[in-house]
């Protein structure tokens, strides 16, 4: 390659000394970027969505030990300002040259609105053999639950409300060669697509579970295109086989259709058999998924700090915020400060999935943290700092940024509706309070919620929370006039209820993501002002033409009468009319008369014959056709596509 610039070496160099690329393998596995383990994956904060006006979100890599003047270079800015902020920050500052921790730089490029990207150095560090993690998709109702429910031998697909996995947990199968794998329990609607995103991120292997009944749906598109994005590799399992009907060779040939390069067709995506109902071929689906694994030499650091995700968080009356995490490298070790996303903590118990205090926690082990200050959100990084001062300052310096990013979000939104919208007189805005179970899901529920957004309805979210509805709620729903909804959560107490009744607020509660979207789209569809649409209500043909002279003393003009039968809907004498001939609008212009055998009417039907006049116009042909034309007020419409999603269409 002949680059121009030296950045895309530079970059290279940086990734190789980091040890972030996985040494070129020589055979086996024919497409060898997939073979790459997302070993030591550097943390991404996730990204605002961009737009025309947002000033280009910047990230910058950041590691241990870079120095001040890297730092400045990489975020642009004067060494000068650094070190002020260092110095506010209680750094000294010597030298330019001086290295700094990771923390601080993560520290200073925030103050400075830089997003950071953590590079963890392998160098040195012995690694060690580790468990795949492995994510289990496909299109709703292809039996992703009932695979895992089967995998771990308990059921919980019975309590599931609507058929879909709605909670994002993990759990190690232990098999009887000694080996493990981690599976993810991800949701399996659209609508959670956010969540499975972030699930991916620590996803060694994707299981897509396709019905050999069904066949290639939507959604197992969908699941491929996230594999695909994510360069994770897919084991596919055809699902239902012990049906009657299954027809596990047709699934065969739409996947290799859809670009799946399947082991029978000479490519290398292991395809297995199993009946997740039946318990059939799970241990083949198992021993595919070790030889995955085994491919992809999936190894990891196991001494030093670590460096971990959280998969799901939830708030415990009792033990207070706890966080589901994956270790991905190093050692998470009960007594450590970390920082979780914006939230900080003194790690006070881990525990394994089966609720047993351990000390420590290695790769692809998931765990359940306690002693964080904060709920944390599903796919937030978890960082172990040297203590609380610096804990809380990261974590401080994190809420700063992204409170700061959410206001300049919230503000490029309105300005993005407005611009789409400026045809529409009137633009309402619909406040919403989110409720729900467990942190993961108020951000799905949200941000499904923000995809109705219109430009006739600026869905405004100004507040969200887990657990159930409050009285605080009620009050704040009544202060910005919003309504409140409630997801997975349990009735509010009846205090709450009545409270809400009184304040006249809408308290919406539901279990399935789909019902919530089209519930709340019906609100905002009637809450839409509407936009004014011009339509043809009816269509006449002139047959003939009548000329009244005008009387030159009182100065009346010549006035022409088009003779006319309605041939299709209706005329209305208040309309607007509209003159053709041969397809081309010759005239325009409102109704000056109608008239029916010598009388005016108002309204003329289909099939009758009429007199019209059309004002300042004296130009009709035989034969020439005029459209009665209609204002009407058009609502938006709520749409939904087969693969889940929605929007409202205005
Ligand atoms: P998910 O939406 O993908 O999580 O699907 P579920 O696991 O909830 O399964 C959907 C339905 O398919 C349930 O009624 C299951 O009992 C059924 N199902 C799942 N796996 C099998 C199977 O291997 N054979 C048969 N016959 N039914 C199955």
């Amino acid at each position: 390659c002949f680059h121009a610039s030296l950045g895309p070496l530079a970059r290279r160099r940086d990734e190789e000394m980091f040890g972030l690329k996985a040494p070129k393998k020589e055979k086996r596995v024919k497409k060898e970027n997939r073979s790459q383990p997302p070993v030591e994956a550097p943390y991404v904060p996730p990204k605002p969505k961009r737009t025309a006006k947002s000033l280009p979100d910047r990230t910058i890599d950041i590691f241990e030990g870079m120095t001040i003047a890297e730092l400045a270079k990489r975020t642009g800015t004067a060494i000068s300002i650094l070190r002020d902020i260092l110095i506010n920050v209680g750094e000294k500052f010597d030298s330019e040259f001086d290295p700094i921790s990771i923390d601080i730089a993560e520290l200073v490029a925030m103050e400075v609105g830089v997003n950071v990207r953590r590079l963890h150095s392998t160098e040195g560090a012995v690694l060690e053999p580790r468990p795949a993690v492995v994510t289990v998709m496909g299109h709703v109702d292809h039996g992703k639950t009932s695979l895992l429910d089967a995998l771990r031998q308990t059921s919980v697909a019975a309590m599931e409300a609507g058929g879909i996995t709605q909670h994002l947990g993990a759990f190690v199968v232990k098999m009887l060669s000694g080996a493990s794998i981690t599976f993810l329990d991800t949701p399996g609607h659209a609508a959670f697509s956010a969540m499975r995103a972030r699930g991916a991120a620590v996803t060694d292997i994707v299981v897509l579970v396709v019905a050999a009944d069904d066949g290639v749906m939507p959604q197992t598109l969908e699941a491929m295109s996230h594999a695909k994005a994510a360069n994770v590799p897919i084991v596919v399992a055809i699902n239902k086989c012990d049906k009657s009907t299954a027809n596990p060779e047709r699934v065969r040939i739409q996947l290799g259709s859809e670009g799946l390069l399947l082991e029978d067709m000479g490519g290398d995506v292991q395809v297995v058999e199993v009946s997740a109902t039946g318990k059939l071929g799970l241990d083949k689906l198992e021993e595919a998924l070790l030889l995955q694994a085994e491919i992809m030499d999936l190894k990891a650091r196991v001494d030093g700090p670590a460096q971990a995700y959280v998969v799901e968080a939830k708030l415990d009356r009792g033990r207070g915020p706890l966080a589901t995490a994956i270790v991905k490298a190093g050692t998470l070790v009960c007594g450590q400060y970390v920082v979780v996303g914006a939230e900080w903590g003194r790690i006070r118990a881990i525990r394994d999935m089966l609720g047993d205090i351990a000390e420590k926690a290695g790769p692809a082990m998931p765990i359940v943290i306690e002693g964080l200050r904060g709920l944390p959100m599903a796919g937030d990084d978890i960082v172990v700092v040297d203590s609380e001062e610096r804990a809380r300052m990261l974590s401080a310096g994190r809420k700063k940024k992204s409170e700061k990013d959410r206001l300049r979000k919230i503000n490029e939104e309105r300005i993005e509706t407005l611009d789409a919208s400026e045809e529409v007189s009137e633009r309402v805005e619909m406040p919403f309070i989110v409720k729900a179970d467990v942190q993961g899901t108020v951000q799905a529920v949200t941000d499904a919620l923000k995809s109705l957004n219109s430009p006739q309805v600026f869905v405004n979210i100004v507040h969200v929370g887990v657990g159930p509805i409050s009285q605080s709620d009620v009050d704040l729903a009544q202060a910005c006039g919003a309504c409140i909804v409630g997801f997975n959560v349990r009735n509010p107490p009846s205090s709450v209820t009545q409270a809400a009744n009184r304040a006249n607020i809408t308290i919406r509660l539901h279990r399935v993501i789909y019902h919530l979207l089209e519930d709340m789209g019906n609100l905002i569809v009637e809450k839409a002002p509407g936009t004014l649409e011009t339509q043809v209500a009816g269509e006449a043909q002139v047959l003939n033409i009548f000329e009244i002279k005008g009387r030159s003393k009182l100065k009346d003009e010549d006035v022409k009468i088009a003779g006319c039968r309605v041939i299709d809907g209706r005329f209305t004498k208040s309309s607007i009319m509209r003159l053709l001939r041969s397809g081309e609008v010759v005239f325009e212009g409102s109704c000056m008369s109608l008239k029916r055998e010598k009388q005016d009417v108002d309204a003329v039907g289909k099939g009758n014959e009429c007199g019209l006049v059309i004002k300042d116009c004296d130009d009709f042909k035989i034969g020439d056709i005029i459209q009665c034309l209609e204002q009407v007020k058009r609502k938006p419409k709520f749409v939904s596509s087969e693969s889940g999603a929605v929007r409202i269409e205005c």
